[in-house]
């Protein structure tokens, strides 16, 4: 299972990263949001360890804009703020478990292991269309058999696309799932990128297309001979 620990106390994050390297866990630790949004973005998790009082973004914000980046890598969320409310909220906002500080690092490493018994049980199902596979584990889409690679938005917006073919997809509501929140778009930033994904799927002998519906947003749905 490999670990991702975003941190700011380095004695903690120390503490943390020998205890669950004694436990079999591949590790890496970062100590800001920044720099958790770096590791994700190169790197595939199982699950991310977070604490919620972040140097440089609130837990909750990094928490909820990496889900809906659809990143879904379990959240076990580590703060000192024990009130009902935060653990609530946190639950809802994406995360997966929740650990109080201070902890004992047997505790910490039975959430793990509880959420990697999870994770084989939760594996996503294979979308299809036409001769198009979209892998929502692997994030690896196939045509005909042969993988395609594709940027990481791409990606983003394929699979939201085939999770919703032949449905319309409104621009506002695809733009909120590949961008990440507050960032600056240029207003033309979606259609570029639909633009490249469909050229990619065209050069690859795709027999869906991504139909743009004027005014409204985008369609995927299998290409009419
Ligand atoms: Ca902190």
């Amino acid at each position: 299972m490999k670990v991702l620990l975003v941190e700011d106390n380095v004695r903690l994050a120390e503490y943390v990263s020998i205890g669950l390297g004694k436990a079999g866990f591949a590790l890496d630790a970062v100590t800001n949001a920044e720099d958790g949004d770096l590791a994700l973005s190169t790197t595939s998790y199982d699950a991310v360890i977070l604490d919620l009082g972040l140097p440089d973004r609130d837990g909750m914000t990094f928490l909820t804009d990496m889900r809906k980046r659809g990143e879904t890598a379990f959240v076990l969320i580590l703060t000192a703020r024990d009130t009902v409310e935060d653990r609530v909220s946190g639950l809802t906002g994406g995360a997966d478990d929740y650990l109080i500080k201070p902890f004992a690092m047997p505790e910490l490493v039975a959430r793990l292991r509880a959420l990697e018994r999870r994770q084989s049980h939760s594996m996503e199902l294979m979308l299809s269309r036409g001769n198009v596979q979209f892998d929502p584990n692997a994030r690896e889409a196939r045509v005909q058999g042969k993988a395609v690679t594709l940027s990481r938005r791409e990606t983003d917006a394929l699979e939201f696309l085939m999770k919703r073919a032949d449905r319309v997809v409104p621009r506002s509501i695809l733009e909120d799932a590949i961008y990440p929140m507050g960032e600056e778009l240029a207003s033309n930033a979606l259609d570029v990128l639909i633009h490249r994904l469909r050229k990619h799927l065209q050069e690859a002998q795709a027999d869906i297309s991504i139909v743009t519906m004027r005014g409204v947003g985008y369609m995927l749905s299998y290409k009419e001979a």
